[in-house]
């Protein structure tokens, strides 16, 4: 009891309820609503099916080169079986958010 109560002490209030991811590229954390997230569905990739694997990306990762993406994708989940280009994953994200 007391050891949780000085964990929580440590840490701020806005650190609280917001959840923190890594980019898959460049392994930094940031803040989720601040990723674009994809997930991966049945070796597929897409926005905003509820099952699968998530995998995030940061604002300026989201412009790196086709073979950074896929090999980051990739690593990230073997069991993707998409071509991970960049205009791919606009597509996606403007699509989702259609
Ligand atoms: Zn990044």
């Amino acid at each position: 009891m007391l050891k949780n109560e000085k964990k929580r002490y440590n840490f701020k209030d806005i650190d609280k309820h917001k959840p923190i991811r890594m980019c898959v590229v460049c392994k930094n954390r940031f803040f989720q609503e601040e990723l674009y997230r994809f997930k991966v569905f049945k070796e597929e990739l897409c926005q905003n099916s509820s099952f699968g694997r998530s995998i995030y990306l940061c604002d300026k990762c989201f412009e790196s080169e086709d073979k950074i993406l896929q090999r980051a994708f990739l690593k990230a989940c073997k069991k993707l079986n998409t071509k991970i280009t960049q205009q791919k994953l606009k597509e996606i994200v403007f699509n989702g958010k259609n």
